[in-house]
């Protein structure tokens, strides 16, 4: 699971950021993770759940797509 991994980045504002992917530095964990950060500063504090540091492989320039809302689904099965 990657959740506490990612929740790194889950209280940021995902508005014009970028996209970091990292990989866990131990061999046995292994763990990728994309996170979402405003500047690459950012990922100094970036550690991986299990203890060990990330090693940033890439960097892409993100615009976050807004996921259509679970709501309105929501509202179109309550109505039909
Ligand atoms: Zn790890």
């Amino acid at each position: 699971m990657q959740d506490r991994c990612q929740d790194i980045g889950s209280a940021r504002d995902p508005a014009g950021v970028l996209l970091a992917t990292l990989i866990c530095s131990d061999e046995d964990c292994a763990r990728e993770l994309d996170l979402p950060v405003e500047d690459l500063g950012d990922l100094d504090h970036a550690a991986c759940d299990c203890g060990c540091t990330l090693v940033l492989l890439a960097v892409a320039e993100e615009t976050p797509v807004t996921p259509v809302t679970p709501v309105t689904v929501r509202v179109l099965a309550l109505a039909a």
